[in-house]
Formats: structure tokens, sequence, C-alpha cells
């Protein structure tokens, strides 16, 4: 299967842009594209990966991870998600993204979210995600609204002093 050699573009100013709503779930475009963003999360060994990190400003993000938090099979691809509901019981995570390579913070987050996505088929889905999966859906739709999780950190001060009142326990993930 020939793929297009896109690759993970780290300009700020093109990640700070949001991504506009795909019109067509179905078009053949977005399954080519939906490929090859599979091909270059798992190259560059992410659990996640948003369209935007390619340069291509269109809401759809894909995830390489299970909802018990394990390496999915079967990657999970969602078109247009939007998060419905989001707990406030919040969780940090020393976060990495793809487009930032190296850097590692801490970001808050709710502990769980439900999303409201289309696939390929054009079909709807609603899906309650916790744990890694809730914070890798929450990393990867900030890439769609041109928000990186640097920008979260630094907008985060008090809500980590907060934080670290209740829990100072952060893990670590490349998310994506
Ligand atoms: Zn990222």
């Amino acid at each position: 299967m020939p793929h297009t050699l896109i690759t993970i573009n780290g300009h700020l100013e093109d990640l700070h842009r949001s991504s506009q709503r795909v019109a067509d779930p179905t078009a053949p475009a977005v399954r080519a594209l939906v490929d090859d963003m599979i091909a270059v999360m798992r190259a560059e060994r992410g659990i996640g990966l948003a369209a935007p990190q390619v340069n291509v400003h269109q809401r759809i993000v894909v995830f390489d991870i299970g909802p018990d938090g394990r390496t999915a099979r079967t990657p999970l691809v969602c078109i247009n998600p939007v998060i419905t509901t989001a707990s406030r019981a919040l969780v940090m995570t020393e976060e990495g993204c793809l487009s930032i390579p190296g850097e590692f913070v801490p970001v808050v987050r709710s502990e769980r979210v439900s999303v409201r996505y289309y696939d390929t088929q054009g079909q709807r889905h609603t899906i309650a995600a916790d744990d890694l999966l809730a914070v890798a859906f929450q990393h990867e739709i900030d890439h769609l609204d041109g928000i990186l999780m640097t920008d979260r950190y630094a907008q985060q001060s008090s809500l980590r002093a907060q934080f670290h009142e209740v829990d100072d326990t952060a893990t670590t993930h490349r998310i994506g």
C-alpha cells in the first residue's frame, strides 16, 4: 500500500492553528490520511496522533491504546471528536508529545471523559474513557484546537499546586 510522505511537523505556528471539522468522514481521502497517520504514530512509537501534527488541519485523531491502557491491536480512529462530559476528578501525568521531542511536562487533566466521534463509515459513537486513554483524548483534542501540552503547563501553576496537596504521584507517558 503506497503511503504519502507525511511526517511530524514541529512548527509552533502550525501547531497553534485550529483544525476544521471533516465534512465527510467517509471520503476516501480521509481513509488514506488515517492510514498514513497510523503508520506515522507507530513509527514514532506514540500512543496517539492528531492530524495537525502532520500539518493537516482537520479534526481527526488516532490512538493505539485500548481501554485497558495497553497498546491496541486495532487502532481507534476518531473523526470530529467532541468531549461531552469531563470528570471533576483530576489526574496529573508527565506528558510527552511527538511534536515536542524530548520534553516531558506535568499536565493536570480530567480523570474520565466521554467523547462523541464519527468513524470512517460515518457512524457516530460515544466512548467513555478513563486513565491513560482519557488523558490521550484530551491531549489529542487539544491539538485540534491548537493547544499544546506546554500551553496547558504554562496555565496550570496554581492547579498543579492544589493537585500536589492531594496527590504527588504522576506517571510518565509519551502520548502523541
Ligand atoms: Zn502531542
